[in-house]
């Protein structure tokens, strides 16, 4: 399995909450490197941007607003396959209908209110971490204890 990079965001309702240290462990936990992180109160024109694919949904303007209402912890994890792997720890979108042990499963309970987004494919991550950084934001590194994660 490759290595790859993928863009998530904790949400201006998982900041709120108090619930950063929470997710940013169960990443950690999982294996995957952290290779970038900051805190923002995103503009209007970068969520509309990073939301695009769903400007014509309903849900698209409270989603704007409520992306904008914040400060939001934006990060960059990197490991073999990441990025459906983000997906599965963060667990469905409805968080009524995500699996307990999931982060949507076990931390929220309203499909508004879902705590964190993750890129959803190989382009999409391509296309957000280049949104929400700058390429010098993104730091390559090697964990010390490399050689007790992969083979
Ligand atoms: N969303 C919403 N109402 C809906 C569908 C989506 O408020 O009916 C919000 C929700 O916060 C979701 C985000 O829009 O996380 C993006 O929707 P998507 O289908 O891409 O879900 P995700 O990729 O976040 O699981
Ligand atoms: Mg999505």
């Amino acid at each position: 399995m490759a290595s790859e990079r993928t863009f998530v965001a904790i949400k201006p309702d998982g900041v709120q909450r108090g619930l950063v240290g929470e997710i940013l462990a169960r990443f950690e936990r999982k294996g995957f490197k952290l290779i970038a992180l900051k805190q923002l109160t995103p503009s209007r024109e970068l969520a509309e941007k990073h939301y695009g694919v769903h400007r014509d949904r309903p849900f698209f303007s409270g989603l704007v607003d409520f992306i904008t209402s914040g400060p939001v912890v934006v990060m960059v994890w990197e490991g073999d396959g990441v990025i459906a792997s983000a997906r599965r720890l963060i667990g469905a979108t409805k968080p009524l209908e995500a699996e307990p042990g999931t982060i949507r499963g076990d931390l929220a309970v309203n499909i508004g209110r879902n705590v964190i987004h993750g890129s959803d494919g190989p382009d999409t991550a391509l296309f957000e971490i280049d949104l929400w950084f700058e390429s010098a934001e993104l730091n390559v590194w090697i964990p010390s204890d490399q050689r007790w994660r992969v083979e």
